[in-house]
């Protein structure tokens, strides 16, 4: 098969990576990649063409998938996906994996979510939507302002404000609803309680029908250690968390999985991708966040260094509605994502530095260096972004799989770089 994926980070490397492993793929584009992207090979042998069309670039990528006719087209990040990509693809006879436009408001429409939750009664915070500043304050102050404030549409992940009392709830109202800091993206809202607990992420492959839960995993958000300074898209993730037993997971993905389902068939949404639901551990039970609808980046880079089945079938299988007939298959082992950032990230940052060691960090055994923002210049791979690599490693249990990533950063070289020390502490506490 060929076969084109759409995207540029982390989260695409590990599924070119993945998709490369498959005897199923004969050819594979993808489009805008990156320099380790470029480094892979198909179990042909053949090497990945990286094709200079940003993802976002939708009639871009429709003429080059006309002329070069892809079985199958994976998208990655949300953007394209919001923007229509896949109706766009399936509207020109092109086979495209990923929820259709419909499908992907569960990511793109915050207000849309909320109000599916409570509609199908999928376990959520206690919340309200607005398109009235004075209206969402008026909530804001039923919850003593201790609430989170979420501009409605995307808004590249810094649209969620934390608040911990009224004035900082208001100037939260303010400067999404008033001064509109996310453009449209803040022209609705969504308040929701600020709950406690411990933040998980669940993903589900789905095919409109049926959704296959995977195993859990948990990202870090903050830039330092011990969850402090500012938010960013990932620092680093593991998985398997250890917080839900087989059992209690089963139990939580039912939970949030079977509503959704109930909802989409109701409602008529085509869901064929992937749900990654964030969800939050309380003491009062599970409690969905917020929905995403694509891999989470850095999650991607764990599960699918676990993930036993062929992701070609797999993907292949959710185009097609035929998941019920698939068992998913994870190995054992755990894994571990660290992320090695620019200086300055999620600041500026330069671009450009020489990143040395690669080549022995991806010596090392059960581990594999995901690039994200690295780019070539000349011979030499260089620096092109915030989060530049995603170094992931498997062991048999997380001390061991931390420890083995830890020992591959230390291989990696490059000038400001930096990263989190504590990744898989929590769970290993
Ligand atoms: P979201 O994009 O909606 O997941 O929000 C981004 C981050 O904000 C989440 O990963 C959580 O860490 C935090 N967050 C969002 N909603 C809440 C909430 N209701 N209570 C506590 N933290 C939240």
């Amino acid at each position: 098969m060929k076969l084109l994926v759409i995207g540029s980070g982390g989260r695409e490397h590990a599924l070119v990576w993945k998709l490369a492993h498959s005897p199923h793929a004969a050819r594979l584009w993808c489009a805008p990649g990156n320099a380790g992207i470029a480094q892979e090979r198909l179990a042909n042998g053949q090497k990945i063409e990286c094709v200079n069309l940003a993802a976002d670039n939708l009639p871009g990528l429709l003429a080059f998938a006309q002329e070069n006719k892809p079985d199958l087209t994976v998208v990655g990040p949300d953007n394209p996906l919001a923007l229509g990509i896949v109706d766009l693809f399936q509207a020109n006879g092109l086979r495209i994996w990923g929820p259709n436009q419909k499908a992907a408001q569960f990511e793109s429409s915050k207000v849309f979510s909320q109000k599916f939750m409570e509609k199908y009664g999928i376990p959520t915070a206690r919340a309200d939507t607005f398109s009235d500043a004075a209206a969402a304050k008026r909530f804001a102050e039923s919850l003593s302002g201790i609430c989170v404030v979420k501009a409605d549409g995307l808004a590249l992940g810094k649209g969620v404000l934390i608040c911990h009392d009224m004035p900082e709830a208001s100037n939260a109202i303010d400067e999404i609803m008033v001064q509109m800091a996310f453009g449209a993206a803040g022209s609705k809202i969504v308040i929701q309680e600020l709950l406690e607990g411990t933040e998980i992420s669940l993903h589900a492959l789905c095919d409109g029908k049926t959704a296959k839960l995977f195993p859990t995993a948990q990202d870090h958000k903050r830039a330092l250690d011990g969850d402090s300074g500012l938010n960013t898209g990932g620092m680093g993730t593991y998985s398997p968390t250890l917080f839900l037993n087989d059992t209690q997971l089963a139990e939580v993905g039912r939970a949030i999985l079977d509503p959704f389902l109930r909802g989409c068939a109701a409602e008529g949404i085509d869901f064929r991708g992937i749900l990654y639901p964030g969800v939050m551990l309380t003491k009062d039970g599970p409690k969905v966040l917020e929905f995403n609808a694509r891999f989470g980046d850095p999650e991607a880079q764990v599960y699918l260094t676990r993930l036993e089945n062929d992701l070609v079938e797999l993907l292949e299988a959710s185009v097609s509605g035929t998941l019920d007939k698939i068992t998913l298959q994870w190995n054992p082992l755990a894994s571990v994502c660290i992320v090695m950032a620019s200086g300055g990230y999620p600041g500026n940052y330069p671009k450009g530095k020489p990143i040395t060691g690669l080549d022995a960090a991806n010596a090392l055994p059960h581990t594999k260096v995901f690039h994200a923002g690295t780019a070539l210049s000349g011979d030499q791979i260089v620096t092109a972004g915030g989060r530049v690599l995603g170094v992931t490693a498997l062991g048999r249990d997380l001390k061991s799989a931390q420890t083995a990533a830890y020992a591959a950063v230390e291989k990696i070289h490059f000038e400001g770089a930096h990263f989190r020390h504590d990744i898989a502490a929590k769970a290993l506490k």
